[in-house]
């Protein structure tokens, strides 16, 4: 595992390639921003011009693209042209997509000899930062151990979710529940806050009794009680509402195809979809919390 290539510089992808680059792999990076290329090559690694040429001798390739659709596009066109890709190289795509084109994406790397798996991940920004994602990963015993010293320097926490595909389901059923978790205890705060409580006191009683959960733990929707939590600090920093309706979406559509009932979950989505259409698509999730206070844009 010499060369790396590494797709897409944002806000997650960035910070995991620099620190593929600080544990001393060779990273030739692309991205559709000049501004976040420069970043990385300060950092020491190589820019490459053309997607092709970022993949050229690659034995891993990387990619944290927004959606489905850049990365269906990414390797329909690395496979255009055959021996573009390295023979046996892997592709591991760590952006959150559907499974439907995880498992087209790898079809198309099989036939030019290409493995792949998806793993997605947990851990926000400040995850990709500091090295202490989650990774949840579909695909062959044998690819998740040969991807696994490679993840470690951008993750803590690596699990194998099962075959091609998995990553993304297990990353879908996680954060349909966050979801849930940060309505309902943005709405049992309000609760609190309406009728005369003060919710650092009840943050704390809850967090010690059975309604105890990270939302209450680490990331607290209430601006003040939490001075680390994005809800104090203008819920801006964190994972944005529109990112955590995108999840939901796709939790909505596996929901769908497996005939699962997931009410919760479809309300949740209803709200994340009110919340965002009312201007708030851009802040952290925990601002449902503000929805709740009834505040409007
Ligand atoms: P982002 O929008 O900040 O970054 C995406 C990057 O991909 C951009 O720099 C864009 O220019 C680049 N890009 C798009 N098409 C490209 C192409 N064809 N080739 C090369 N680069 C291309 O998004 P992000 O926040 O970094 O999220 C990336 C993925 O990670 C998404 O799937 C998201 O759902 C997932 N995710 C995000 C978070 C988070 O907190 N932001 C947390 C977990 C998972």
């Amino acid at each position: 595992m010499n060369q790396i290539a590494f797709f897409g510089l944002g806000n997650m992808g960035g910070p995991m390639a620099a620190n593929l680059v600080k544990a001393g792999y060779k990273v030739r990076v692309f991205d559709l921003v000049p501004e976040s290329v420069t970043k990385l090559v300060e950092l020491g690694a190589e820019s490459a011009a053309t997607p092709s040429e970022a993949v050229k001798d690659a034995d891993v390739v990387v990619s944290m693209l927004p959606a489905g659709k850049h990365v269906h596009g990414l390797y329909s066109q690395l496979t255009e042209q055959p021996n573009t890709l390295k023979q046996g190289a892997l592709v591991i795509d760590s952006s959150t997509i559907d499974v439907a084109t995880s498992k087209n994406v790898c079809q198309l790397l099989a036939t030019n000899n290409v493995s792949f798996i998806d793993a997605p991940v947990s851990g926000g920004v400040a995850g990709a930062t500091n090295g202490t994602l989650s990774f949840m990963v579909g695909g062959s015993s044998e690819h998740f151990e040969l991807a696994k010293p490679l993840l470690e320097k951008m993750g803590k926490n690596i699990f194998h979710a099962g075959e091609v595909g998995a990553g993304q389901i297990a990353k879908v059923c996680n954060n349909m529940l966050l979801s849930i978790l940060m309505v309902g205890t943005s709405e049992a705060l309000q609760l609190g806050i309406d009728n005369g409580m003060d919710p650092t006191v009840l943050s704390e009683i809850m967090s010690k009794s059975s309604g105890s959960n990270w939302t209450l733990d680490v990331y607290n929707p209430c601006p003040g009680v939490m001075e680390t939590a994005p809800a104090s600090n203008g819920y801006h920093g964190g994972f944005m509402t529109d990112l955590m309706l995108k999840d939901l979406g796709l939790a909505m559509d596996t929901a769908s195809k497996s005939s699962s009932s997931t009410p919760l979950g479809a309300i949740a989505r209803n709200l994340y979809a009110m919340h965002s259409r009312s201007g708030a698509g851009t802040k952290d999730f925990s601002s449902i919390f503000e929805l709740l206070q009834g505040k409007s844009y």
